[in-house]
């Protein structure tokens, strides 16, 4: 029945068509970058929905930041039109405000309970603890005199919205079978980065024969100095007696040579030994190019050149041959898709320069939050937003007050949805204010961190240098920590559809994680270079 000429599961590969439709029971899916993971979750979700006759209100789609949840929702909606609304698409810490909100009297909090920004945080622990130092530990610890101050006040802070919910669901096995009845279909995306919090949570909602599916990349969990541990990835089938495994093995995304690229470099601590990655792009002349520049500023001038010489089209002629340059058209290159990545914020401020002066259109995605904001921290206060209660009298109150106020919560509202309860959380939650915009034609400056999940036909990873990539922090535990570093470098290539440059400045060794990297084009500083089998690479 699924078959049939119109199903969903057409536009998957038979790979991703088994995954997508397997059958109830566990799930976990292992697969590569570019392997369609997101776009098989969430096919399976529309397939389950439209052609499996499944409740919507039955599906529970978890994913670890909003934009990805946003990301999810639009694509469902498009997959699945008219059930799209019926289905919850959550992060970890939206869906543990819902379970709050609907059992706020068992933690002692009323329905409108808020949420304390950081400002707010200290302000409840200095009335706990007297000086400001003394405060901020016990804000870092969680200290209970400290929380039951902010219950005081109704409120909870960020970490409370897992804390809270898994605590509640600990001590009641009939909220667990409640809230086992309403989700049967679980799905999490980027299972490599859950926590063990995130990870308890789960272990209650879904039960050890439930209908939960896992995907991810253990080579590509990054998040560990948030607590994030992906051995609870790989335990999945202990965890889940008689789950099905399903490997995606067939890369969508990158040019043969990126991906060849990004197995060599990941090859020394990879948790998938023997995973096969097939490129199925065709992408002639894509290369992996190193620099090797003399200052941070070289470097960034380096960028700032080869996008202007990759734009105007002096070299890369074979690409119009290229299977993913023909479907998004041949014509070369907008500025919206070179990105540069980069280990630490600070090395963004070379880039910035260099690009400015080259007069070439950029955004830098940030990674604020809106409470951190001058002019919205005061507007939160002025609002009082953390103690909840008819916020949108407040706002209403404020905007007759002061024009310019009403100014600026219009486009912060506009982004949160217009409902200023939801705003009120959103604002609350410290929810990033991610300006950055993948429809704008401009270059994307990016942490390794941020680029997760993206994709561009050019990337830069620029400081490819030991102490950089890896970061040396004080403190680094050695092994682990290196490993991590070198998954961020995999998961940075492989945001790379066809071309990847890689380099590093005179300022610091270069970075070990090229040493496994075989097949390269060294770009020279000065002369015009040559690749190998006479295609002309004029770029420098
Ligand atoms: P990551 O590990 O980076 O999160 P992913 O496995 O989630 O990657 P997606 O982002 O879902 O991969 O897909 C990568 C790219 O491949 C997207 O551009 C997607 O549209 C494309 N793609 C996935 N499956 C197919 C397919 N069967 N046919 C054509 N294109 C596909
Ligand atoms: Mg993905």
């Amino acid at each position: 029945a699924v078959e049939g000429p119109k199903s969903l599961l057409d536009g998957l590969d038979p790979e991703q068509r088994a995954a997508a439709s397997s059958d109830d029971g566990p799930l976990l899916i292992i697969a590569g970058p570019g392997t369609g993971k997101t776009r098989t979750l969430t096919h399976r979700i529309a397939h389950l929905v439209t052609e499996r006759g499944v409740p919507p209100e039955e599906c529970l789609a978890i994913t670890f930041t909003r934009r990805a949840a946003g990301e999810m929702a639009e694509r469902l909606a498009a997959l699945a039109p008219g059930h799209a609304d019926r289905l919850t698409v959550a992060t970890f810490h939206s869906l543990g405000v819902r379970i709050l909100r609907e059992h706020h009297e068992a933690v002692g909090l009323t329905r409108s309970f808020g949420i304390a920004d950081p400002d707010r945080q200290l302000e409840v622990a200095v009335s706990v603890a007297g000086a400001e130092k003394e405060a901020r530990r016990l804000v870092a610890e969680g200290d209970e005199q400290y929380k039951k101050a902010l219950r005081a006040q109704d409120l909870v802070d960020f970490d409370d919205l897992i804390a809270l919910p898994l605590s509640l669901l600990e001590r009641d096995p009939a909220l667990v079978a409640a809230y086992r009845e309403r989700y049967r279909r679980i799905s999490v995306d980027e299972y490599q980065d859950v926590d063990e919090q995130q990870y308890r949570l789960l272990r209650l909602l879904a039960p050890a024969d439930g209908n939960l599916t896992a995907i991810g990349d253990p080579d590509q969990a990054i998040y560990r100095f948030r607590g994030a541990d992906v051995g609870f990835f790989l335990r999945f089938r202990e965890d889940f007696p008689g789950a099905r495994v399903v490997q995606l093995t067939r890369n969508y995304r990158s040019s043969p040579q990126v991906v060849a690229g990004a197995l060599q470099v990941i090859s020394p601590s990879t948790l998938v030994p023997g995973r096969e990655l097939r490129a199925m792009g065709e992408h002639g002349d894509a290369l992996i190019g190193v620099h090797h520049a003399a200052s941070e500023q070289a470097e960034a001038a380096f960028v700032a050149r080869t996008v202007e010489q990759v734009l105007g089209g002096a070299s890369f002629h074979a690409f119009d041959s290229g299977r993913v340059s023909a479907s998004e058209g041949t014509q070369g290159l907008g500025f919206s898709d070179f990105a540069v990545l980069y280990r630490t914020d600070r090395q963004s401020r070379a880039l910035v320069d260099a690009l400015t002066q080259s007069g070439l259109p950029f955004q830098k995605r940030s990674h604020d939050r809106l409470v951190d904001r001058p002019g919205v921290s005061r507007i939160v206060r002025e609002l009082g937003f953390a103690s909840g209660d008819s916020v949108a009298a407040r706002v209403r109150a404020v905007a007759g007050a002061d024009h310019t106020a009403y100014e600026l919560l219009k486009p912060l509202a506009v982004e949160c949805g217009s409902d200023f309860e939801r705003f009120h959380t959103t604002l609350a939650l410290g929810v990033e204010v991610d300006t950055w915009d993948p429809r704008a034609d401009r270059i994307s400056l990016l942490t390794l961190h941020a680029s997760k999940g993206l994709e561009f036909p050019v990337v830069f990873i620029v400081g490819c240098e030991d102490g950089l990539l890896p970061l040396r922090w004080p403190g680094a535990a050695e092994d682990d920590d290196v490993a991590e570093e070198r998954r961020l470098m995999f998961v940075g290539m492989t945001r790379a559809q066809r071309h990847l440059f890689l380099s590093h400045t005179a300022g610091r060794p270069r970075s070990p994680f090229l040493e496994t990297l075989q097949e390269f084009t060294r770009i020279g500083n000065a002369q015009p270079k040559r690749k190998k089998r006479g295609t002309q690479l004029s770029l420098l």
